[in-house]
């Protein structure tokens, strides 16, 4: 397989059968040339499309880091949105914004009450139906390609955790630099978690918790995929990284003004002296981040079109 980076076919094993959907398993290869990770096989176009029902929503617990479904978790999507919202602030304090991957709409929900013009794109049809209910939000339901926007249509780009999803991210990124104008800002959150340094450490961590609470089965079965073989769905079909991040904006002529990054604290309950001792794992990771600069877990990316 092709690495959508830089063009190499040739990779080699990073984690052998990650990925089980429909009695087929799924690898993740790192490319020999430029270091990208990502899933192999690829799931097909039909493939995808089954994977995101509404059950996604229901049962996407964030990996297994909530107690709550999509559903009924706006909250904590919120505090995430909060974040965004005030950088944008002071980048772009006003303008159209289109959501790309908008889910239920909260983040649109938001940036309305903010001051913008929003407008959503999402493939997940139970989704769509959701966020034009909920919120009444102007929202195309399919494909970024599809929806035919006319260039340089909006000021504003969102795309979060929705590239590590795409079959070509480097085509998703030049459609979203299409339909920006000249200046406009694409914010993009992605995942940087399995090829981070951050990974081994988590496995560590929750898979000595697993004694503890026996309950939240999914994060720590997750986190033993190596060992027990593979127990969630192909979703994410890349392993972004700050460097492989850059590339993409650079090669799509986008500056980078803004790095962030975010390293959220479950919400799953285990016994009281657990939950502090966690509590304070996370908290000491936080600083030792932001004294040292390091950025994984979540990074999201502001960049600027530069023509
Ligand atoms: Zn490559």
């Amino acid at each position: 397989m092709r690495c959508n980076l830089c063009g190499s076919e040739r990779n080699k094993m990073f984690v052998e059968r990650i990925y089980s959907f429909k009695n087929k398993n799924y690898n993740l290869v790192k490319c020999l040339k430029c270091g990208f990770v990502f899933v192999e096989p690829m799931p097909s176009a039909n493939e995808r499309r089954e994977m995101y029902s509404e059950k996604y929503f229901e049962d996407n617990k964030v990996s297994g880091f909530r107690e709550k479904g999509y559903k009924d978790d706006e909250e904590f999507y919120a505090d995430r949105y909060k974040l965004i919202l005030n950088n944008l602030r002071k980048i772009k304090p006003s303008g159209k914004i289109l959501e790309i991957g908008s889910a239920g709409g909260y983040f649109l929900n938001m940036a309305r009450d903010a001051g913008y013009e929003v407008q959503g794109v999402e493939i997940s049809k139970w989704a769509v139906d959701f966020s034009r209910k909920k919120f009444g939000l102007k929202v195309f339901n399919g494909e970024l390609e599809n929806a035919k926007f006319l260039d340089g249509n909006f000021n504003i780009v969102v795309a979060g955790n929705v590239l590590e999803h795409v079959e070509n991210p480097m085509k998703f990124i030049s459609e979203a630099s299409r339909v920006l104008q000249k200046n406009g800002v694409f914010v993009v959150e992605v995942p940087y978690f399995i090829n981070s340094p951050y990974f081994p450490f988590a496995r560590f961590l929750f898979g000595k918790l697993i004694h503890v609470n026996p309950e939240n089965k999914e994060f720590l079965e997750f986190m033993k995929i190596n060992k027990y073989g593979a127990i969630s769905l192909p979703y994410h079909l890349y392993e972004f990284s700050l460097s492989s991040i850059r590339d993409y904006l650079k090669k799509n002529g986008f500056k980078i003004i803004k790095i962030d990054s975010t390293f959220t604290e479950p919400s799953l309950k285990y016994s009281s002296a657990v939950n502090l001792f966690v509590s304070a794992v996370y908290k000491s990771v936080n600083l030792l981040m932001k004294v040292f600069g390091i950025k994984f877990c979540n990074i999201t990316f502001y960049a600027k079109k530069m023509k």
